[in-house]
């Protein structure tokens, strides 16, 4: 089995880092895509990197070396893969538009759709150039929170046992759910029970079954053997059936950081600090999930000596990313390393306030650092 140690070193380059700035560490990424290299395989599966939690494209000469293709949710994303990835591109969107299908269809491989409504309405255009699959809703809820929970009540992803037209069928080569977040093998495995209760008298008529994303394989509990175990059964019981998995924050999970600099120093009850980024604009989940982003050398207020709220450099009350305290007074001037900010971050940025976009840069597997974006007004105009 691949250890992942997980050492970064951010820190050895910080005195050249230009804040806000997202530093994506090419030895941590690509210890996640040999881990996801070793789960293809042992288990025989594809792994397809989901657009959605990370295109960080100037990666992607070294993801496309490990990765299959990409999953795109719609046209934009299709492009990216085709342009930049170009190797399979799986295409599924909740509803594809007519304006847009046959572009998609060019530049795909796959195209999961979401209801027999709309497979029946471009059936015609996609069936003989690319192998189009249904993406079902297998109403197994395991997702941590509602916001990211694809199979709660009423949702819109994907068809349930109720809504399914197995006479419409012909002509469908694949099986796709995605009922997952952040989640283990076990939640895998209950997740497939249910799917296979209600749709595995399908499967047998398909090429492939797409598990889908949300499997957390690069985190260190992740039960790899496990779901090697789970894959390979699978596969056995359905004729060697082609299996997908399509993760997006696994690739990226713990790959780098977004490194902010404190502005100023307020007080108001507490000491409060503003710093040079945004929850809500570059690290909008901290505000959405809600999560705590962890920083490097700091604790929960109070459990160290220092006790500061880190706000960010908008007009929003709410823009807080929490409250840290830390070993030594924060100085103006301070850098602070958000830990874990490469998937669902840059995605997701928005300019909101006018606030600038965070560089993006690449600590290079021989330690350069690499800036590969720099954003500035523009961004803010064309946006507006
Ligand atoms: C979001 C999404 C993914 C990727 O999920 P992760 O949690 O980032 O692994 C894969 N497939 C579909 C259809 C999705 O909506």
């Amino acid at each position: 089995m691949i250890k992942n140690p997980k050492i970064s070193k951010i820190e050895s380059i910080i005195e050249k880092i230009q804040t806000p700035s997202y530093v994506c560490e090419e030895a941590l990424l690509e210890e996640n895509l040999k881990r996801l290299q070793y789960v293809q395989e042992a288990s025989g599966a594809k792994i397809l990197l989901a657009l959605k939690g990370f295109a960080l494209q100037d990666t992607f000469y070294l993801v496309r070396q490990y990765l299959q293709g990409c999953t795109a949710s719609g046209l934009h994303e299709a492009k990216l893969a085709r342009e930049t990835f170009d190797k399979e591109v799986h295409t599924y969107s909740p509803a594809f538009k007519e304006s847009e299908i046959d572009e998609i269809i060019s530049i795909s491989n796959h195209i999961v759709f979401n209801s027999f409504s709309q497979w029946q309405k471009f059936k015609s255009k996609a069936q003989k150039r690319v192998s189009c699959g249904i993406r079902i809703n297998p109403e197994v809820s395991s997702a941590p929170v509602a916001l990211y929970d694809p199979s709660s009540t009423y949702s819109r992803l994907g068809v349930t046992k109720k809504a399914f037209k197995e006479e419409l069928l012909d002509g469908i080569e694949g099986l796709h759910f995605h009922a997952l977040c952040e989640q283990n093998v076990d939640a895998l495995e209950k997740v497939l029970r249910g799917f296979e209760k209600n749709f595995g008298k399908y499967i047998p008529r398909m090429r492939w079954v797409n598990f889908g994303g949300g499997h957390h394989i690069t985190r260190e509990d992740y039960d790899i053997k496990r779901l090697v175990e789970v894959i390979r059964d699978f596969k056995k019981r359905y004729n060697d059936i082609t299996v997908y998995l399509e993760p997006g924050e696994a690739v990226g999970w713990q790959s780098g950081a977004l490194v902010a600099s404190v502005l100023d120093i307020v007080e108001n009850g507490m000491q409060i600090a503003i710093l040079d980024t945004s929850a809500e604009a570059h690290m909008p989940d901290t505000l959405a999930m809600p999560y705590r982003a962890e920083i490097r050398g700091a604790a929960k207020a109070h459990e160290r000596q220092y006790t500061y709220r880190l706000g960010g450099n908008t007009c929003l009350a709410g823009d807080i990313i929490g409250d840290y305290s830390f070993d030594k007074p924060l100085k103006i001037g301070d850098k602070l390393i958000f830990e874990d900010m490469i998937h669902y971050t840059i995605v997701k940025n928005t300019t909101f306030n006018g606030i600038k976009l965070p560089d993006l840069a690449l600590l290079t597997k021989d330690g350069n650092y690499k800036i590969l974006k720099r954003f500035g007004y523009e961004e803010y105009k064309r946006r507006n």
